[in-house]
């Protein structure tokens, strides 16, 4: 048997330079769920906690204004919510969805004289409870 020197140095040199595994450093939020370490650097909460935080910012009445924009209320079935997403602002309304699009729920469309046109974001939809195939729906029905 040939003892291949060279081969053999080459292994332990690829080896030596293999790379650690990646080490997933879970760390726990404050809620008590682990949470990636860099999720935590970056931002100080998990996910979940992030989300829950916009939502907090946000009061009653704003979630009525969301579910409105999305067809999401109990005037329709829930197989059809999310078939609309859009919503043209009433004066009274602006505070709410103010608050709405600074949480990153609703986003400003399209101005209509001194009115203005506002559709759901992806969270949006999550928030007002609208199901992935209803999420889709309304992100790819954009006017
Ligand atoms: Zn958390």
């Amino acid at each position: 048997m040939i003892y291949d020197l060279s081969r053999e140095e080459r292994r332990h040199r690829a080896i030596a330079n293999e790379k650690p595994a990646p080490v997933l450093k879970a760390q726990l939020c404050a809620c008590g769920k682990a949470a990636p370490a860099k999720q935590l650097a970056q931002h100080g909460k998990c996910v979940a906690c992030l989300f829950a935080a916009r939502v907090a910012t946000l009061q009653d009445d704003d979630l009525d204004v969301l579910h409105h924009m999305l067809g999401a209320t109990s005037h329709h079935p829930q197989s059809r919510w999310g078939f609309r997403n859009q919503y043209l602002a009433n004066r009274r309304d602006l505070a709410a969805l103010d608050r709405l699009v600074a949480a990153g729920f609703v986003r400003a469309g399209a101005a209509l004289l001194d009115l203005r046109y506002f559709h759901a974001t992806q969270d949006g939809c999550k928030l007002a409870g609208l199901n992935y195939a209803a999420m889709t729906r309304t992100q790819g029905a954009r006017p």
